[in-house]
């Protein structure tokens, strides 16, 4: 079995810092219940901890009740980061597709998720229910980093508009994914930040294609299928690794 990771909500400082003093760390509650009852983990097993900051901290967990705690040995950085940084801007959907969207995103090497509404969105949230819905998002990112072995977890936002989330993006390349676009996708070998916008369910509207184009996006297709929505940005995010950043390319 692979060693079972947890993310804990701490400073590097401070993991650091219990590393060097061999004092223990509490793993949250809902880790250490989980190590419990579902893994079943025995004190002194081997897990590994890590905070969101590239780096992770092995050791060895004491359960007592349902409280559980690591001792630290040692700390790694291992590489599993993708060199290539891809910035999702995903209209709202559905809540199960959106969580479908938001592991597989995680997995396949996403580093910033932007959650927007788009004028075909079905859902649409606001206010408390938003909130609610991105620390849902959030937990589902920090359980997929766990999953799969990412020591950063990706940032998850929303915007009250399609134009924030077009606008503020950090980026060298921004692709706005449409399958009525004329332009197949293409990438460049030196883009470092790639941006890409997936639809909703029912697609993007021509208004929001034209809007993307002013705020400097390019309307790409990706293939000549049409994907769903959830399909759509992880094909996107495969595609970009495998030519730009860590997925095997050579034929
Ligand atoms: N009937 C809709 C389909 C929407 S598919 C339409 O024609 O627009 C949902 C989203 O997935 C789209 O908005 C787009 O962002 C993305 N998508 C799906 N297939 C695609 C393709 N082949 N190329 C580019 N983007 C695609």
């Amino acid at each position: 079995m692979a060693i079972p990771r947890f993310f804990v909500p701490l400073s590097a400082d401070s993991l650091d810092e219990a590393l060097s003093k061999g004092t223990e760390v509490a793993l949250p509650e809902k880790a250490a219940h989980h190590a419990r009852r579902a893994l079943r983990l025995r004190n002194g097993e081997a897990v590994t901890i890590f905070c969101g900051n590239g780096k992770e901290w092995q050791g060895t967990i004491r359960i007592e009740r349902d409280a559980a705690w690591v001792t630290l040995d040692r700390v790694a950085q291992p590489l599993r980061e993708s060199p290539v940084r891809m910035t999702l801007v995903q209209a709202l959907v559905a809540p199960e597709k959106l969580d479908w969207i938001i592991e597989k995103a995680v997995e396949t090497g996403v580093t910033d998720i932007i959650l927007t509404p788009a004028s075909r969105s079905v859902t649409r949230l606001s206010g408390e229910r938003l909130e609610k819905r991105l620390e849902k998002c959030r937990e589902i990112a920090r359980g997929a980093a766990e999953q799969c072995g990412r020591n950063v977890v990706p940032s998850i936002v929303a915007t009250h508009t399609l134009e924030d989330a077009l606008g503020g993006i950090d980026a060298d390349c921004r692709l706005m994914l449409a399958p009525g676009a004329q332009e197949p996708a293409r990438l460049s070998p030196s883009l470092k930040k790639i941006a890409f916008a997936v639809g909703p369910e029912g697609g993007f509207s021509e208004e929001e294609i034209q809007l993307s184009v002013q705020k400097g996006w390019s309307p790409v297709l990706l293939g000549p299928r049409i994907l769903r929505t959830e399909t759509a940005g992880i094909a996107a995010a495969v595609w970009i690794n495998t030519i730009l950043g860590d997925y095997p390319s050579e034929l």
